[in-house]
């Protein structure tokens, strides 16, 4: 363009994090440089250095409270300065600004004797302090930016910029700023012809002429500031993330970039602490509907988000945000009801202690009146509080004035949120399925936004449950496995191969995170709030290298991490004493899938605590494998009972181990050599007496009854021994040993049977009084429990609905693979009860 005075303004904005270190400068420069940004005039307006604002307000407590540490951290802000003019400027070029800062740092440390002396630090004087990182930093960018060519100068926002400070926030005299812009301009800017000026963020003057800041952060508003005062085109951020997120990307890693925001809902979200930009800060841009955005200064290439009037995306939510350090005050008491003017009089008195509240929630009973304040303020709002209905609470009308420390808001923000019924609905459930207790919700009336407190130790869990809920982001499950023998060991083979596939098809994340067996365990890395897996692909391996001994409660504490929204511990043993855990992992909110039969065949009372905890669908009990391992047994009986058909009995061959000796047992093969080829091909348990003696087939009838809603204990089954009693003691060696005196009993079994047209079956039964056996039957040749083949299970189950022909299940009913494969299935059904999208 050749007329660059009537050329339009665009603003850029550059965080500290983009300006740390000369490099950083450098990289700012080749994104400024002038051919990119014609035809427009460019505001650049820049933080202080990184962590430069923080250690100059540092230096005033450190010399007030008489630390002489601060001359030596002076210095260190010195260095970190000239040295980076000292990598981006030729001696010729950097003297003159070396001189400046050299200045500058005198009069600071002139300053701050006087602190040190008089042992106090007026507001003034932290306010003149606090703002020269960003005086300094618009130097070092302006004097490079003219190194490069560029035809540019830099503007003291101090010169420029007029401000009030308010009670909660500054505020611009726009007339008087405006008329200060203009002059400025036609001075320095147009008539040099110069189409870029470096304009420094965070600081302002009063009317008065006295230095102030925006305050903390305040260089987002100053960048909206000059974009409107500017008339820009434009406000871009740069930052050094993508955009704004749907979530804090250091809390929720599977955030995802937003391409477009309104201005609404970006306050919402800055409001409740979405930091990448501040609230309020939009103001300025707002008035003018000058679209602003959000860009990474380490990925140009990235699109960014653009904040304007309108989103275009018609999504409910857009993200989610978290305040923490918050205390929820809950003031109760009947003196409320109806009478007006109380929140009036309650939260006016919170304005005269200068207290912020950052949420509001009351009954429409008006019985209570709960808010949010930040914890710091906790002690005068407590004052401010008890002061001011001073009276209700002396005659009761006030019963009590609740506080809770250390609480946490969630925020859902979305401006389409209104109009899309349920999502309340959808917010809270992802919480409660995380089992994340809420002790307070606001939705405002523009329903923008839904708001709830929680206890600060949930507010990761919380923030990233509701995040996959609504994003299809992962559904992450914190994965603890006891137990490493067959099933434990074929499980992790099968989780590795297929978690890939679940990741990308549906989106669940299952992260194994401990695993452990009767003696030791190999825990996952933490550091800071994200983690560090440990890989499955070699976990044998890994576990001999690098286990511990075996910790349990640790065990429990580290797969039930704050940050990971659901655990689950998967107990792959069948040990009755981890058993005795469960009732307490429940309570804590960690699911439990097993194959272990334990669990259920104590006694009833602990049987229906379990049952009872996972009654209201918060915590999961999944124990599909412990009948029938693969089979879908339980779930088969559940779905009958659930739909309103009565059982009358259930009738099968419930033990792989039996089924594989009554179907391979005939006149032809004995006994005893079926029992050793069984105990060969690892169909038995070590002792095979423990299949034979049927308490393992009794457990499972147990499970089965109980289930179905039946009172049984497991010394209520009745058990026809298939041995007699003196095989029953001494070594598994001794009793395969006198295995054989068994083979003539047996054999005549097996030739009557035959002779009949019938085989034998070992099977266990329950009838409609609720009683359980075991028992040694004969069945046709034609039945389906002669049907039977290697280690099938067959249960027929007799009910109102199948009462003429049963409902049969058969199939491979033992084994690591099946059984792990049924663990599986109740994980990912868990998944789904999680609202994985399976
Ligand atoms: P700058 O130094 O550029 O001003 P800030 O640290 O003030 O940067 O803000 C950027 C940071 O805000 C990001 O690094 C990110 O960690 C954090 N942040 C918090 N919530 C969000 C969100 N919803 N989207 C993007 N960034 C967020
Ligand atoms: N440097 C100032 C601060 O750290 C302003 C800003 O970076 O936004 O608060
Ligand atoms: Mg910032």
């Amino acid at each position: 363009m050749s007329d660059k005075s009537k050329a339009k303004w665009v603003t850029h904005k550059f965080g500290g994090t983009s300006l740390a270190n000369a490099d950083r400068y450098r990289h700012v420069a080749t994104l400024m440089n002038g051919a990119s940004l014609q035809p427009f005039k460019t505001a650049i307006v820049v933080s202080a250095m990184a962590k430069v604002t923080d250690a100059l307000i540092e230096l005033t407590s450190l010399a007030k409270a008489r630390d002489a540490s601060y001359t030596s951290k002076l210095l260190a802000l010195k260095e970190k300065h000239l040295s980076a003019i000292a990598d981006l400027l030729p001696t010729a070029e950097a003297s003159p600004l070396i001189q400046t800062i050299e200045r500058d740092i005198e009069s600071l440390s002139e300053i701050l004797k006087s602190v040190w002396h008089v042992q106090s630090c007026s507001e003034q004087i932290v306010e003149f302090i606090s703002g020269h990182g960003e005086i300094w930093s618009a130097q070092i960018l302006n004097a490079y930016l003219q190194s490069e060519g560029e035809k540019t100068t830099w503007l003291d926002a101090r010169d420029v910029l007029v401000v009030e400070s308010g009670e909660t926030s500054v505020n611009v005299n726009w007339p008087s700023s405006q008329a200060k812009m203009g002059a400025w301009l036609e001075k320095n800017f147009e008539k040099n012809k110069l189409d870029k000026v470096v304009i420094t963020g965070f600081v302002a003057a009063t009317s008065d002429g006295v230095p102030t800041t925006l305050k903390r952060n305040g260089s987002d508003y100053s960048a909206a500031i000059f974009g409107k005062l500017l008339k820009s085109e434009s406000i871009t951020i740069w930052t050094d993330v993508d955009g704004v997120l749907s979530a804090d990307p250091r809390l929720v890693p599977e955030a995802v970039v937003l391409s477009d925001l309104s201005y609404q809902e970006t306050s919402e979200l800055a409001y409740f602490g979405a930091k990448v930009v501040h609230p309020n800060t939009m103001a300025p841009a707002v008035a003018d509907a000058i679209p602003i955005w959000i860009r990474n200064t380490f990925k140009p290439s990235a699109p960014g988000t653009k904040i304007h009037t309108t989103s275009t995306s018609h999504a409910p939510v857009k993200g989610f945000a978290t305040v923490d350090n918050v205390t929820l005050v809950n003031v109760e008491g009947s003196g409320m009801m109806g009478v007006p003017g109380v929140a009036q009089r309650l939260f006016g008195a919170l304005r005269d202690v200068g207290i912020s509240v950052i949420m509001i929630s009351q009954a429409s009973s008006e019985h209570s009146i709960c808010f949010a304040i930040p914890m710091r303020q906790t002690d005068a709002a407590k004052k401010a509080v008890t002061q001011t209905f001073h009276a209700e609470i002396a005659n009761g009308l006030i019963q009590s004035v609740e506080i809770n420390e250390a609480c946490s808001i969630l925020a859902a923000v979305g401006d389409n949120m209104a109009n899309q019924p349920g999502i309340a609905g959808k917010f809270l459930s992802a919480l409660g399925s995380a089992n994340v207790n809420i002790r307070a919700i606001a939705q405002g009336s523009s329903e923008r936004n839904i708001s709830v407190v929680v206890s600060s130790a949930d507010s990761i869990r919380a923030l990233r449950a509701v995040h996959s809920g609504f994003f299809l982001s992962n559904h992450t499950l914190s994965i603890g496995i006891l137990g490493t023998g067959g099933i434990g060991s074929t499980l992790l083979t099968q989780l590795h191969a297929e978690s890939a596939r679940l990741r990308d098809e549906f989106k669940i994340d299952l992260r194994v995170r401990a695993i452990a067996n009767s003696t030791r365990m190999r825990l996952s890395k933490q550091s800071g709030s994200l983690e560090n897996e440990f890989p499955l692909s070699n976990w044998k391996d890994d576990f001999k290298e690098s286990s511990q001994p075996l910790d349990l409660a640790r065990f429990e504490d580290h797969v039930h991490a704050d940050y990971l929204p659901h655990a689950v511990i998967i107990d792959c043993t069948s040990n009755e004493h981890i058993t005795s855990n469960y009732k307490r992992w429940l309570e804590r909110g960690i699911h439990i899938i097993t194959p272990n039969k334990k669990g259920n065949t104590g006694s009833l009372e602990s049987y229906r605590e379990l049952k009872e905890l996972t009654r209201s669908g918060a915590r999961h009990y999944l124990y599909e494998t412990t009948v029938g391992a693969g089979l879908p047994i339980l779930n088969t009986l559940r779905e009958l009972i659930r739909t309103g058909d009565r059982l009358l009995s259930i009738e099968g061959v419930l033990s792989g181990t039996l089924s594989f000796i009554f179907n391979s047992f005939s006149p032809e093969k004995s006994f005893s050599s079926v029992v050793l080829e069984a105990k060969a091909k690892g169909y038995t348990e070590p002792d095979p007496r423990e299949d034979l003696s049927g308490l393992d087939v009794a457990r499972k009838l147990v499970i089965l009854a109980r289930e179905a809603g039946l009172a049984i204990e497991l010394a209520d089954v009745e058990i026809e021994p298939l041995l007699p009693d003196d095989l029953q003691t001494g070594s598994v060696d001794d009793f395969l040993r006198k295995l054989p005196s068994q083979d003539e009993r047996m054999l005549k079994l097996a030739k009557d049977a035959k002779a009949s047209g019938e085989v034998l079956r070992y099977v266990g039964q329950i009838t409609a009084d609720g009683k359980a056996s075991i028992v040694l039957r004969r069945y046709p040749q034609n039945h389906p429990f002669a049907q039977t083949q290697s280690t099938d299970n067959i249960v027929a189950f007799r009910t109102k609905r199948y009462q003429d022909q049963p409902l049969i299940v058969q199939g491979p009913g033992a084994g690591p693979e099946v059984t792990a494969a049924g663990v599986f299935a109740d994980i990912l059904r868990l998944s789904s009860y999680l609202g994985a999208p399976l």
